[in-house]
């Protein structure tokens, strides 16, 4: 994450500020967990079946976008199989070595948790598959022609793996899982839900309209809803209370610059660019970025997705394009000559 990244309000990421507070706000039971209903049913299905056979349960991949609650979940599984968890991620391992020391200090039982598992090197992934299947590492002993490997059994563990690119794992990782989960965006309600659960939590009184005011700005991301819900306490607080209003909520957002939609000022600047400096399209994405200042990184992680995602740009095989609904946000309407035909072409990294 850059550092430009950190200073959004609106980012899914995990922000230095949100890591006391989450833990708190954290749902620490499968019943506690909101919305998500699909993959909760499929959890409390593996997780009855383990217990009932009292063995860990297998192996399974959480994937989706930041903030939906991959971590939330993993530890919710430790916590109903009453196993120790042990937390690392993908960078984090920079050598097969590293993971190796992990794999073999785990206990019987124990859940190991593995974040950005599509960050993971390349040797230590092939030593994973290993582990995964037979419960056993290789550890290569000596160099050259006279090395040799000597099995290591390994204690039964189940790997929560957690991707936001599960497209990215490779196939024979991906067809070691048991189970794969894929989380969603959450929808206004479940975001409402997760509002009103927190703010009790944090023992404020919130009125209804106040909660779907933010809920409404969030993106569909609990990690998202949680910050902005913090954001309108701070004002309340200042103005000496800890009754959230309507009033509060929008004041506080608009403080912070996150719009109706949820769009902050770097979604506009690249909307606004699109639109007003290129006529809505098509154009390149390092064009793009030039012109509203940023790396091309930034908006294609950060902004784009969330703009294609809401119908406000769209990819196509000749660049980006403004979609209409993405016009009338600026408030300008789409010229009678856009390229509709383009909507519907598959998406491409031109
Ligand atoms: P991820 O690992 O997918 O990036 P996290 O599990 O860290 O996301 O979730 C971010 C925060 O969002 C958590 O601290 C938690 O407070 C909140 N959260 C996530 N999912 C839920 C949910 N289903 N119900 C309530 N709160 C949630």
């Amino acid at each position: 994450m850059s550092a430009n990244e950190d200073e959004r309000i609106v980012t899914p990421s995990l922000r230095n500020e949100d890591t006391t507070v989450e833990h708190a706000l954290r749902p620490k039971t499968l019943d506690d967990f909101i919305g998500q209903d699909r993959v909760r049913n499929q959890i409390d299905v593996l997780l009855s079946a383990a217990r009932k056979r009292q063995s860990p349960a297998d192996h399974i991949l959480l994937s989706g976008p930041p903030g939906l609650g991959k971590t939330t979940l993993a530890l919710i599984l430790a916590s109903e199989m009453q196993t120790p968890i042990r937390v690392t991620s993908g960078p984090a391992i920079t050598h097969a070595g590293d993971l190796a020391a992990v794999l073999s200090s785990l206990v019987e039982g124990e859940i190991l948790f593995l974040d950005e598992i599509h960050r993971l090197p390349r040797p230590a992934e092939e030593l994973l598959y290993l582990a995964m299947e037979d419960f056993r590492v290789d550890v290569i002993v000596g160099k050259g022609p006279g090395a040799t490997a000597i099995p290591l059994q390994l204690p039964r563990f189940t790997l929560v793996g957690a991707t936001t690119r599960a497209g990215l794992l490779p196939s024979p990782l991906r067809d070691r899982f048991g189970f794969t989960a894929h989380l969603d965006f959450y929808d206004q309600k479940e975001i409402e839900n997760v509002l009103v659960r927190s703010a009790a939590l944090l023992g404020l009184q919130i009125d209804k309209e106040s909660v779907s005011e933010i809920a409404g700005r969030s993106r569909g991301t609990p990690r998202i809803a949680n910050r902005l819900l913090r954001r309108v306490r701070d004002l309340a607080q200042v103005e000496g209370g800890d009754h959230l209003t309507l009033a509060h909520a929008k004041r506080a957002l608009e403080i912070y610059e996150v719009d109706d939609k949820g769009l902050d000022r770097l979604d506009r600047s690249v909307l606004s660019a699109l639109i007003e400096r290129f006529n809505g399209g098509p154009v390149g994405l390092s064009t793009l970025a030039i012109a509203v200042g940023e790396e091309t990184e930034t908006v294609e992680s950060v902004a784009e997705p969330f703009l294609v995602r809401n119908g406000f740009m769209a990819r196509t095989p000749r660049g980006r394009i403004a979609t209409p609904m993405g016009w009338a946000h600026l408030g300008r309407k789409a010229p009678a000559e856009a390229p509709t035909s383009l909507f519907d072409t598959p998406a491409s990294d031109a």
